[in-house]
């Protein structure tokens, strides 16, 4: 089961709690990025180039769970930058899972292995590792030799310790559909990872390499194309129907930035973890100050290529809750 029934459970709970408030705009999962520096420098990647004394920075375990605690989100994803150069991260990991949050920790896998025994199993608990392709392309994309074998084994080594093991695929121009199939085929058939999620790149404006990035049409052929032939059904991917329906063209949603909002060394960041028009102090003032309606598709110039889950996904479940066909149809492809 791509995600886990208490998950989904509590999710459910949580969104029906936010319904009864009248609440119309609350965090879903949120991206914490506790550092921003990494062991890597993947030329698609829009973190490591903030400056020395931001790439120092860390956030502390304490600062963690009050964002937690303030914004009340059921889940997060701890990334960065590569979270488990963070001195605290198993600290970290621990403290959200005794309060019950759902923690995806994601990580390019260079120090996971080493790493294991710092974390303990729990369905509270996963890992998420970066995986854009098969062994040549993966290593391409992250710019050094030997990363798609290293996160190989770390995988195989997680999962036999019983750590639920997720992968993120991010993909470019430079991806065709059958490059797409093979790597989730590795990932599901071969390697058997718990879920996978996957992603058109987001064009960062800080990225070194700025011709790679899909439009909106090249991810929408690019995803109905691979995942034609039954493909989508057999894969564990770990996102609602409707939001798989968005990548291939099928509905087309407005970006609701504000379910999965972003919270870093310099603060909560306006409007997304993907773009950043400032930072502030908590989650209240990022959802009272920020002016939603100017952004997404055909309103911002730098949102108009982007399909990412931080803007759609949360819309995606938003529709699914409103309606029981999509309700029952998540159900089933959730089994
Ligand atoms: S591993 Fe992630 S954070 Fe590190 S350089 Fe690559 S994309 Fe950026
Ligand atoms: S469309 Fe939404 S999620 Fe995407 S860059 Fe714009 S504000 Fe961010």
């Amino acid at each position: 089961m791509p995600i886990p029934l208490r998950q989904n459970l509590r999710v459910g709970q949580y969104l029906m709690k936010q319904k009864l408030a009248g609440r119309d705009k609350f965090p879903l999962i949120v991206e914490i990025e506790p550092l921003f520096a990494c062991n890597l420098a993947c030329p698609g990647c829009g973190k490591i180039q903030h400056p020395t004394e931001v790439l120092r920075k860390r956030l502390s375990v304490e600062d963690v769970l009050a964002a937690m605690e303030e914004c009340g989100a059921p889940m997060c994803s701890i990334a960065g930058g590569e979270p488990l150069l963070h001195p605290e991260i198993d600290r970290m990991i621990a403290a959200l899972v005794e309060r019950k949050i759902f923690v995806y920790l994601c990580t390019n896998a260079v120090l996971m292995e080493r790493r294991l025994d710092r974390f303990k199993p729990s369905p509270y608990f996963s890992f998420v590792i970066h995986i854009d392709g098969l062994r040549e392309r993966h290593d391409e994309a992250v710019d050094r030799e030997g990363v798609f074998d290293t996160a190989v084994t770390a995988i195989k080594a997680a999962r036999a310790q019983g750590f639920r093991v997720t992968t993120n695929s991010t993909f470019f121009n430079t991806d065709s559909p059958k490059t797409v199939r093979d790597v989730l085929d590795f990932l599901n058939d071969d390697l058997g990872v718990d879920a996978m999620m996957i992603s058109p790149g987001y064009a960062y404006e800080k990225a070194p390499d700025q011709e790679h990035f899909l439009g909106v049409t090249q991810t929408q052929e690019l995803f109905k194309q691979a995942f034609a032939d039954g493909r989508r059904k057999k894969w564990r991917l770990n996102h609602s129907p409707l939001f798989l329906d968005f990548l291939e063209g099928r509905v087309d949603f407005s970006c609701t930035a504000w379910a999965i909002p972003s919270y870093s060394v310099l603060g909560w960041q306006k409007p997304c973890y993907l773009m950043s028009d400032g930072y502030v102090g908590s989650y209240q003032e990022l959802v009272e100050t920020t002016d939603w309606d100017t952004y997404g598709r055909g309103k911002d110039p730098r949102c108009n290529n982007c399909m990412a889950h931080c803007g759609y996904e949360p819309s995606a479940v938003v529709a699914t809750t409103q309606s029981l066909r999509q309700s029952l149809r998540a159900m089933v492809s959730a089994r």
